[in-house]
């Protein structure tokens, strides 16, 4: 469908979604984080959705928490871990979560299985058979090629001779250090979140918006996600005609010769050192990025963040030997031609 549909489309979800709220006696704010859930804020206040926004805006990049300063948007902090004895909290760092329950990798979906199967109790027994029996659907499986990786916790019950990683796996960083302090706020306000998600960015995101659609009420949760049937080309060019402020960390929006829209520095962000689609990425990747920008905080997070049960440090270089990601320099050739709306750019 054409743009202007879409925006439309997006306009009269965004106001069913306000309606169903308030029948139901819920409130609604917006969760923040980059380029496309900033769009989405000031979209809903372009159509007279003034809602409040919330982010866990410590994670972003300065440039962003620049902007969600200018907008008025509400700063949460990550979840606490525990008081401290003088009665201030402590809260998890992203550190020390990797350290407790392990690295995340390849996708939140795929890390929360290896977790399960980490962690077997009796209540998720007919989930790891699900997970190591592939019975769910391709889009919700685990590839063979990392059940092969990780699989070994189930060996002795399924028969099978898969491998265990020499570290932990996990989705909970994103648990503790995003959902968790969001969803708290949420519940605390008795409020329901516009999220500025879109099909066409695949994986979970693209599963869960076609499954349960733009705007869903369940018995725990409800969201809206007006943009579900946006492109990047459709966000970048509301962008544009909202004259949305766009966080340097993207540089600024331009057109191709063929009318496409792009960003000229990073065309997505999120937390550095994320171990999510790593294995996806060109290169220079995340972790190439931080090695250029701080080398001595790359080579804590390379190979000093975790202690293993000999007493030896490791870190994110044994993750990504093991998941087969380069992030050594040996290979130049490696960064021939991808660098172009990389932060890397600016780093030359
Ligand atoms: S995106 Fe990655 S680094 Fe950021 S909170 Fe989630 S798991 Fe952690």
């Amino acid at each position: 469908m054409p743009y202007s549909f879409k925006v439309e489309y997006a306009k009269i979800r965004a106001k069913e979604f306000v309606a169903e709220c308030e029948k139901r006696g819920l409130n609604y704010h917006v969760s923040v984080g980059g380029l496309d859930s900033i769009t989405l804020l000031l979209f809903l206040r372009s159509i007279g959705i003034d809602c409040p926004a919330v982010s866990v805006s410590g994670l972003e990049d300065k440039s962003i928490q620049e902007i969600h300063k200018q907008l008025g948007v509400i700063k949460l902090l990550p979840s606490v871990r525990y008081m401290n004895p003088n009665g201030t909290p402590h809260r998890w760092s992203k550190v020390e979560i990797i350290r407790e329950f392990g690295f995340p990798i390849i996708s939140k979906e795929v890390a929360e299985k290896i977790w399960t199967l980490a962690n077997p109790t009796e209540k998720n027994a007919k989930f790891r058979e699900g997970i190591i029996k592939q019975k769910y659907s391709s889009s919700r499986r685990v590839a063979q090629k990392w059940l092969e990786k990780f699989g070994g916790y189930a060996n002795e019950e399924y028969g099978t001779n898969y491998k265990i990683a020499p570290f932990k796996v996990s989705e909970k960083c994103c648990y503790f250090l995003k959902e968790k302090p969001c969803d708290d706020w949420a519940s605390k306000n008795n409020s329901a979140p516009f999220l500025g998600l879109m099909a066409s960015e695949g994986g979970r995101r693209e599963y869960m918006l076609k499954i349960y659609g733009c705007n869903y009420f369940g018995k725990i949760r409800a969201r809206s996600c007006p943009f579900a049937i946006f492109s990047k080309q459709d966000l970048l060019q509301l962008a544009l005609d909202l004259n949305v402020p766009i966080p340097a960390i993207y540089g600024t929006i331009e057109r191709k010769e063929d009318g496409t829209l792009y960003t000229t520095k990073a065309q997505r962000t999120g937390c550095g050192m994320c171990g999510f689609g790593i294995h996806l990425e060109k290169r220079p990747h995340e972790f190439d990025l931080l090695k250029e920008k701080n080398p001595k905080l790359w080579h804590f997070w390379m190979y000093e963040c975790c202690t293993d049960e000999n007493g030896q440090k490791f870190g994110w270089a044994r993750v990504l030997d093991y998941i087969g990601v380069p992030y050594l320099n040996e290979d130049k050739t490696q960064f021939d031609g991808v660098m172009q709306g990389r932060l890397f750019e600016e780093n030359q």
